[in-house]
């Protein structure tokens, strides 16, 4: 069996180590961050994802950290309730089944899953593949040379291990035409298990307390034609781009524009999704956001990472060699992964409309719509069945 190096310690990452290490391969993950984040936004485990948990055996600790929302309510622009539903019924979700944690909650039972039996390296990354034959030479940023039968890039929507194999991000970059700032406020409002989502044409805020904690977290989220380049590495050019596309906004905006500005844990970003034709080109391969993001507009990120991971570990066990191991993985998983891609295309999320007619229409959906949560949650996230495998 043979040595595999795994950039990036958040979902793919640690879940596809492992299932590799499970199965006799000796795996090695290299993370930028200096430790595993806990906490964060929550995030959703649904469909075939939770078989990946199960069969993790991690499914208990999960269902610990469960965020249980009870609600959410749609505010108009001067925040007065449009409606009010549970969570299952807009994101289509499968009430008792589904899970809901934050996405370091997951990262840590992924990451307690694996710590003894893999090498972890926090504060460190990848800065040069050269690969020949028979292997991979990874040259580290901290200057650690060493070689890898095979490199995994889980590094998510801007992954590196995917510029220096495969070039460019633009390439594969699908912008769906929104950007997002999200950040820690002060839950002054005393929200507890709800999210309150505030809606004008082509800009959007959130505010989701996951407990009854003196913290919650705010999402600022607004159509932009092209992405912000110029802002992507300078966090006042971000801050200051946030509070001007909502300096004129009522309700509680400009509170959460001031805890925008004081955060800092602020995560902006673009909306964007990933699209590549292959997802391994010869020692190399991608899972999860790196090779094919969904956005969070789906939902559906951190389930195709777990899926991916599954399913590509399990194809490196089985098949007689690593082409034919990449090649299978993406030949079974795919159409699963654009199925859900295709739950959202540029500017149409239901979520965040454009205009105004689009925003009436959603109000008159959000209103007709019923507080009852779907039984079955959507086919999308099912639509695939994890193969067997031995270890
Ligand atoms: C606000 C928000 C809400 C979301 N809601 C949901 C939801 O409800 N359901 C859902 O399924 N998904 C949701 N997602 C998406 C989900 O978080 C991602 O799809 C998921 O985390 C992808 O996992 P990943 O491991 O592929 O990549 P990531 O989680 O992006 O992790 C990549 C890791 O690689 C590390 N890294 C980056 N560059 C390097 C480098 N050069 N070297 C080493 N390490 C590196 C990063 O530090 C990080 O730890 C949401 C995302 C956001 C932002």
């Amino acid at each position: 069996m043979g040595t595999i190096l795994v950039s990036g310690a958040s979902i793919a990452g640690p879940a596809l180590a492992y299932w590799l290490q499970r199965n006799g391969f000796s795996v090695t993950v290299v993370e930028q961050a200096q430790a595993l984040r806990g906490g964060g936004y929550p995030i959703d485990i649904r469909g075939t994802a939770l078989d990946v948990v199960e069969r993790m055996g991690i499914r208990p600790q999960l269902q610990a950290a469960h965020v249980d929302t009870h609600r959410l309510t749609f505010l108009d622009g001067d925040g007065a309730t449009i409606a009010s539903f549970a969570p299952q019924a807009i994101v289509g979700g499968e009430e008792g089944r589904d899970l809901e944690v934050r996405r370091g909650d997951l990262a840590v039972a992924l990451h307690g899953a694996t710590r003894d039996v893999v090498e972890y390296r926090f504060g460190d990354s990848i800065e040069v593949l050269d690969e020949d034959t028979d292997g991979v030479e990874v040259t580290f940023r901290s200057g650690l040379r060493r070689r890898f039968d095979l490199v995994i890039g889980a590094d998510g929507l801007h992954s590196r291990t995917r510029a220096l194999a495969f070039g460019p991000e633009e390439q594969f970059h699908r912008y769906l035409g929104y950007c997002f700032a999200g950040f820690t406020m002060p839950n002054t409002l005393g929200l507890s298990h709800e999210g309150l989502m505030w809606t004008v044409p082509g800009r959007a805020a959130a505010m989701y307390a996951v407990g009854d904690h003196p913290k919650m977290h705010g999402f600022l989220n607004f159509a932009l034609r092209e992405p912000p380049f110029a802002a992507f590495r300078d966090p006042t050019a971000q801050r200051d781009l946030v509070a001007a596309v909502f300096a004129d906004d009522g309700w509680e905006i400009p509170a959460m524009v001031r805890a925008m500005r004081a955060a800092d844990d602020l995560f902006f970003d673009v909306i964007s999704q990933i699209h590549m034709p292959n997802w391994s080109r010869w020692r190399v391969a991608l899972v999860g956001d790196a090779a094919y993001a969904p956005s969070f507009l789906t939902g559906q990120g951190s389930s195709l990472a777990l899926v991916g991971a599954y399913v590509l570990a399990a194809s490196l066990a089985t098949a007689p060699d690593h082409t034919a191991a990449f090649a299978a993985y993406e030949r079974d998983v795919r159409s699963f992964v654009e199925l859900n891609q295709s739950l959202v295309s540029e500017g149409d999320a239901l979520l965040f409309p454009t205009t105004a007619d689009a925003l009436a229409r959603r109000d008159a959906m959000l209103r007709q719509g019923t507080a009852t949560p779907q039984a079955t949650g959507r086919p999308e996230h099912s639509a695939f069945t994890l193969p067997a495998f031995a270890a």
